[in-house]
């Protein structure tokens, strides 16, 4: 879009990652990395840091030691995002048409209106989330299937060649949730790089060939089968039990995993 050529899809590699709160890690030594085109899953329990693990491939959260390496020089335009919902503030009276036009900021720019082009491409996004003639709706009418169908024709817009999903399905409606993983496997055919934050193991097993199993540290990351062992789950279980509020201090540095 907007004329730029289209730059082929970066891996995104973690090196020694680590991020914390207040010096309480929250990812803790993470190494490994996304191969371009891949489509992940991040699975893990309650507070294992896979947001905090998003929002620092994102940008929005800084690396305590470590970091997120990738072959493009600028990751950051090429990423499309979608936080939890619970993170998304619905009260803003604004229409589904202009929530979805804003992901195509970087063709609209500052001053710019939106073209008949752009127009054409909300259409069509919102068509493909099936939301035919659902533009001038107010975005607190929702429900949260259809608001959640928006966001991804938001991301549609952004036609960005890595996009990152955190609990996409998450209190989402099955019918809503069968419709998007639909589209998510269309974006895998288009060999973009997709990394979801994921509850359902058998979602996980059926459409997710890649997995990354996080409690703070790494548990496991590589092929689905082989990650979402019995063993590895007894791991993630134990983990999440022994944890208490206050994570110790980060280990001083070169301690991997
Ligand atoms: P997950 O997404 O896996 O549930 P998070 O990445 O949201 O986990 O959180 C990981 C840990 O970091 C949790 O213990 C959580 O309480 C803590 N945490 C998350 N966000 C913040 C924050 N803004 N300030 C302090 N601690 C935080
Ligand atoms: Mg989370």
């Amino acid at each position: 879009m907007g004329g730029e050529f289209v730059s082929p899809v970066p891996a995104i590699r973690l090196e020694n990652l680590t991020v914390a709160y207040d010096r309480h890690p929250a990812v803790h030594h993470v190494d490994g990395h996304f191969a371009p085109g891949s489509l992940t899953a991040i699975v893990g329990p309650n507070g294992a840091g896979k947001s905090t693990l998003l929002k620092t491939i994102v940008g929005l959260l800084t690396p305590t030691e470590g970091r997120v390496q990738c072959d493009s020089a600028n990751l950051r335009r090429q990423l499309a995002y979608l936080p939890q919902q619970a993170e998304i503030d619905r009260s803003f009276p604004i229409t589904v048409g202009d929530t979805v036009a804003a992901g195509a900021w970087r063709d609209i720019g500052a001053l710019g209106g939106v073209s008949a082009a752009i127009r054409r491409s909300i259409t069509e996004a919102l068509a493909a989330v099936g939301l035919d003639g659902f533009a001038r709706r107010s975005i607190g009418s929702l429900s949260a299937g259809q608001f959640q169908r928006v966001l991804f024709a938001r991301l549609l817009l952004q036609s960005a060649p890595v996009i990152l999903l955190d609990e996409p399905f998450t209190a989402i409606d099955a019918r809503t949730t069968a419709d998007l993983l639909a589209l998510v496997q269309r974006w895998h055919g288009e060999s973009k790089t997709i990394i979801a934050v994921l509850h359902d193991f058998d979602q996980v097993r059926q459409y997710f060939p890649q997995t990354l199993l996080l409690a703070r540290q790494l548990i496991g990351w590589g092929p689905t089968a082989q990650v979402l062992t019995p063993a590895n789950l007894l791991v993630m279980r134990r983990m999440s039990e022994a944890w208490d509020e206050e994570a110790p201090f980060c280990p001083p540095q070169g301690r991997r995993a």
